[in-house]
């Protein structure tokens, strides 16, 4: 075989392979919110994807394994046992479907509107605190998701930019007077 069928029997390969690992790598990736068999309680972790999706190139079953936990880098010698859940119902652990769901049918704490159906990638809504400042979803702990949710209010992401506005430049920004109540 001359090198040029040979480099293009190698892309081949590689573009079939892309193609069987993809699904795999989607179903795989993000973080999940698991009960630790441990303590009982919550735990943030994301699965080796790569490692799921080179399963489909072998025989073997397809093992899981974490490629990191909330619990790392103390409890990394665990038996992972966690995984069993994830194997019984992975999308129902993803973060990213718990946070949806907990907004769906919710009504944003500010202005009143229903939230909108969260795109994990597009403008996210966020949080009211205890303490009235409104918080972003990337200073939120996957693993301390059931107690936010427990003591948070949902706010769209139109209110969180303009609280966020009124907190840092309160000389910009003037809220009409039937609105003070909603920014105090
Ligand atoms: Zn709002």
């Amino acid at each position: 075989m001359s090198v040029p069928l040979v480099l293009l029997a190698l892309v081949a390969l590689g573009v079939i392979g892309a193609i069987l690992m993809i699904p795999v790598l989607r179903v795989y990736r993000g973080t999940r919110l698991v009960e630790c068999p441990e303590t009982k309680l919550p735990a943030a972790v994301k699965i080796d994807a790569v490692r799921a999706a080179l399963t489909v190139f072998g025989d073997e079953p397809s093992r899981l394994r974490l490629a990191d936990c909330s619990r790392w880098p103390e409890k990394a010698g665990c038996g992972q046992e966690c995984l069993g859940e994830v194997e019984r119902d992975g999308a129902s652990c993803l973060v990213r479907n718990i946070v949806a769901e907990w907004y769906r049918g919710k009504f944003c704490a500010f202005c009143g509107k229903q939230v909108p159906e969260v795109k994990w990638n597009e403008h996210r809504p966020a949080l009211l605190a205890p303490d009235g400042v409104t918080v972003s979803w990337k200073d939120v702990k996957p693993e301390g998701l059931p107690d936010v949710f427990s003591t948070h209010k949902p706010v769209c992401w139109d209110c969180h930019v303009v609280q966020g506005v009124v907190r840092e430049r309160p000389d910009v920004v003037t809220v009409r007077p039937d609105r003070k109540h909603l920014y105090s």
